[in-house]
């Protein structure tokens, strides 16, 4: 998309608050109502729009946990890939940070810059071409507006998130993990080229051939290497029914052994669960296992459900992309109430998963959630390739989520459970747990430090390399 918007335009009257100049020996951005000083210096032609009216900051300084609140001086919405490059570029020469905001479902500031420039990724949304194994896409477009184009060609992306309305940016940056897992590994692990603006300004087309440590850094690398503007992902073949068998468990260890069975022989397509809390207290849980396929073929209930000690089951069936979708409208409907959501998420090894869940649950009461479950998933270490995406090590580490809510909201009630997460995150990385940082955690350089253990170095030298300034997603904490 072009906006058309030049520098020269805006001088002839444009909107007053779309960006013209910036002083960099202190008055910042600087408008065409503003007086400019002589240490002024123009602003580059963007094919977009630089603006920092009140409204475009205040958006850009909150997230889905409206938790941290860090307002930038300006908002780039991008008109092109060009832009971004230029941006970037502009950040290096004068100092500036900069980040991407995809949709803005952090938790705790993590596409948000104190002072700086946040990068509207939302003006970058065109799927250019659908092949039949593969599509090429801005990584401004959503992941639900993904799968309704591919699907108008039998095809799928193979793994997704549980809620589908974030960017494709926002989770080849951390990651992407989902009921696909199991038998795909992670959103990072299917993805076979990108265009990327590194740090430096360079716009580099990388894949695991070319370009191919900036490739592996970019993908979980938490937005610190490079902006990946364009990407090319795998499609497969998508079945257009889903079966879902939702399997009760009273307690843990049998609803851990079924998980570990499940996961072993890839009977369903997806699988996750959740704990659950119980009325009168304590937590029950629910193994979620889904069978994708076309009619006339049928799953066969009775292989998927063998061997699996359950005390009740619950099948029911909708479209494949209705279960993609399964929970849009209650978080959209979250989001419109603007309610603290300070989650968290954490990668759990699979020898201490029973202890660790047990020990953790014993204390969470449905008060410390707002009556949010808790995601409780295994996934096989082996799918997993991005050297940033730090996991524990054994075969198999499970998903631990706590999904929360302060309802109504209560700034003092939202600390608390930042608070909790933070106490809960300590006591699982001595048992060699890893946080997905996603959520709300605070962590500090030093736990970065120890999160990348001897990956570090490496980590480090990336940033070196390709964003010697440090101009990126400062957002994340990782370099303080
Ligand atoms: C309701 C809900 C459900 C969720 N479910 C899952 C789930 O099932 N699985 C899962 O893995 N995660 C899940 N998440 C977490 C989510 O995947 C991440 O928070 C993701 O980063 C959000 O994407 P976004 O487009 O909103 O990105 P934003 O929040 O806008 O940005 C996230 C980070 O990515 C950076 N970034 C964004 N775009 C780019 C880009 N193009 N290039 C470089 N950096 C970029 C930002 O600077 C920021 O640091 C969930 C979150 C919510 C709120």
């Amino acid at each position: 998309m072009n906006h058309g918007l030049s520098r020269r335009t805006v001088l002839a009257g444009a909107a007053a608050a779309t960006v013209v100049a910036f002083d960099p020996a202190g008055l910042g951005w600087l408008t065409a109502a503003d007086a400019t000083p002589s240490t002024a210096v123009d602003v580059p032609d963007f094919d977009g729009e630089l603006v920092r009216d009140d409204a475009a900051r205040a958006e850009m300084a909150d997230d889905y946990g409206f938790l941290v609140h860090e307002l930038p001086c300006a908002v780039l919405r991008p008109g092109s890939v060009r832009d971004v490059v230029t941006m970037v570029r502009y950040a290096n020469k004068h100092h500036l940070q900069v980040a991407m905001r995809g949709q803005g479902h952090s938790s705790y500031g993590q596409a948000q810059v104190a002072g700086g420039v946040v990068i509207d990724s939302r003006t970058q949304a065109a799927i250019h071409r659908i092949d039949p194994d593969r599509v090429t896409l801005d990584t401004g477009v959503r992941w639900l507006d993904l799968v309704t184009a591919t699907l108008q060609h039998g095809l799928t992306p193979p793994v997704f998130p549980d809620y589908i309305g974030m960017s494709v940016g926002g989770t080849l940056c951390v990651g992407g993990i989902g009921g696909a897992s199991s038998h795909h590994g992670l959103q990072v692990d299917n993805v076979l080229e990108l265009e990327v603006v590194t740090g430096a300004g360079e716009l580099v087309r990388c894949s695991a051939t070319e370009h191919a440590d900036l490739f592996r850094a970019v993908l979980g690398g938490f937005g610190q290497f490079g902006i990946i503007v364009r990407a090319t992902l795998p499609l497969v073949p998508a079945h257009t029914t889903a079966r879902v068998f939702r399997l009760s468990y009273p307690d843990l260890a049998t609803y851990l052994a079924d998980q570990r069975i499940a996961m072993a022989d890839g009977r369903f397509s997806y699988l996750e669960g959740q704990a659950v809390p119980r009325d009168g207290g304590g937590w029950s849980y629910l193994l979620e296992g889904v069978a994708y396929y076309t009619p006339p073929d049928a799953p066969d209930d009775t292989a998927l459900l063998a061997g699996l000690r359950h005390t009740a089951a619950d099948v029911t069936e909708v479209s494949y992309v209705d279960w993609l979708n399964r929970i849009y409208d209650i978080v959209e409907q979250i989001k419109a109430q603007r309610l603290p959501s300070p989650g968290m998420d954490l990668f759990v090894p699979d020898d201490v998963i029973e202890q660790f869940t047990a020990e953790t649950l014993a204390e969470l009461t449905p008060a410390d959630t707002g009556g949010g479950v808790v995601l409780l998933y295994p996934v096989p270490r082996r799918l997993l390739t991005r050297p940033f995406v730090m996991v524990p090590d054994g075969d198999v580490f499970f998903l631990f989520s706590i999904l929360r809510v302060v309802a109504p909201p209560d700034d003092e009630v939202a600390r608390a459970m930042v608070a909790d997460n933070r106490a809960i995150y300590e006591r699982a990385r001595e048992l060699g747990a890893t946080n997905y940082s996603v959520g709300a955690v605070p962590k500090s350089p030093a736990d970065w430090r120890r999160h990348f253990g001897d990956r570090y170095p490496e980590f480090v030298a990336a940033k070196a390399r390709f964003d010697p300034r440090r101009v990126l997603t400062p957002g994340q904490g990782i370099f303080g």
